[in-house]
């Protein structure tokens, strides 16, 4: 597996900066901003030789020209994109070696339509899936439709349970309140609060998860789950006894929450 540390930049986003014992070099997923990703290459005198990207919004690629101009690498997404930087355009199933390691890729549409993810299996898998799960939650629907983003959920709980997973942001207390909304007798959901309060505390970060957490405590992935289905029922006063509907129900009542 990677060794993988937080870069945090702006308000909430973690920049992940991948090493590996055995190949040298560093890899960034998502560099919004260039200033976080030159100073930790300065810092560690690890030479940057890669850029992964998850999506085009311009918290994930503010930074990209600036390292590009500077460090000349590779930068790697979708094929989709309308972004303009991509060297490496890469689309659903393909596999690249970064760091000496294979990497799966997924286009996972819905948070946008150019959204991928990077899957590595290992003894500890490890996904970099951008903003699509996070912490308790899953991105908001700006270009993709809510069975788009349910598939993605469907292709996670395919992942082996202790993948770590590398979402972009710190938004795991707000996603955890709203999951409590939904689920009130979850104690999973009220335990991991305890733990993430007590990591904010100390400004650590609440990142990574793991799928099998997610199973446990994630709304958008338990949407087939009896308790989950009546509060999107309740929540919009309807009888919603299907997967799609809770999903969509619950997406929406985030969005407002
Ligand atoms: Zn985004």
């Amino acid at each position: 597996m990677f060794t993988v540390l937080p870069l945090p930049a702006f308000n909430d986003n973690y920049i992940w900066m991948l090493t590996s014992a055995d190949h040298p070099g560093m890899v960034v997923v998502d560099p919004g901003d260039a200033d976080v990703v030159i100073k930790a290459v300065n810092d560690s005198s690890i030479p940057l030789v890669a850029i992964l990207l998850t999506h085009h919004h311009p918290d994930h690629t503010g930074g990209v020209k600036q390292l590009v101009d500077l460090f000349s690498v590779p930068v790697y997404g979708s094929a989709n994109s309308p972004f303009k930087e991509i060297s490496q355009p890469l689309t659903d199933g393909m596999q690249i070696s970064i760091l000496g390691k294979a990497l799966v890729i997924k286009e996972i549409p819905g948070h946008t339509l150019d959204h991928i993810s990077y899957y590595l299996a290992d003894e500890t898998s490890q996904i970099f899936c951008g903003d699509t799960l996070f912490l308790a939650g899953c991105g908001r629907l700006f270009e993709g439709s809510p069975q788009q983003m349910l598939s993605n959920m469907d292709y996670f709980k395919t992942l082996p349970l202790n993948t770590q997973v590398y979402c972009t942001h710190e938004y795991s207390l707000a996603n955890l309140a709203f999951a409590h909304a939904v689920e009130p007798t979850n104690a999973d959901i009220s335990n991991t609060i305890v733990r993430c309060e007590e990591l904010r505390s100390r400004n650590l970060p609440t990142l990574p998860s793991s799928i099998g957490q997610e199973l446990k405590i994630n709304p958008f992935m338990r949407a087939e789950i009896c308790d989950v289905q009546n509060a999107a029922s309740n929540h919009t006063k309807s009888n919603i006894n299907n997967q799609l509907d809770a999903f969509t129900a619950i997406r929406e009542w985030k969005n407002s929450f």
